[in-house]
């Protein structure tokens, strides 16, 4: 079924609390925790307890939810006083996705550059 948990998916297992992870906040319907590769000083995942392969997919599925995720990466800036910050969601391998369950990257704490490579 749509948003259902998948076995073999490195997210849900994080949601599941199968894998650990750095969580920095969490809410009824998200999970937020810090990136094991990070990219800047701050870099927080942000993601949906429910399984989605992107974002666009869970905004269509479950508008609300997605909301909820870049409400969420909003508190994740302002909790560690990023006051200039990117929410990226990569989507397609092309583009740089490798984990097919819906996640906004929030990055801050560096000045970062436009346009992205
Ligand atoms: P994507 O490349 O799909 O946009 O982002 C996936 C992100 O997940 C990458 O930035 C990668 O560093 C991060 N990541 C991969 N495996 C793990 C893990 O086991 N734990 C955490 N916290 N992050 C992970
Ligand atoms: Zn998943």
């Amino acid at each position: 079924m749509a948003g259902e948990p998948q076995a073999d998916c490195l997210f849900c297992k994080i949601v599941a609390g199968d894998v650990p992870a750095t969580v920095v906040r969490e809410t009824e319907t998200t999970v937020a925790f810090r990136d094991i590769n990070p990219q800047a000083p701050t870099h927080v995942l942000v993601i949906p307890k429910v399984h989605y392969p992107d974002a666009a997919s869970l905004a269509a599925a479950e508008p609300g939810i997605a909301g909820d995720v870049l409400r969420e990466a909003g508190e994740v800036a302002a909790e560690e006083k990023s006051e200039s910050y990117r929410i990226v969601f990569n989507t397609g391998a092309g583009a740089g996705q490798t984990v097919f369950h819906a996640h906004a990257h929030v990055l801050g704490g560096r000045g970062l550059q436009w346009p992205p490579g």
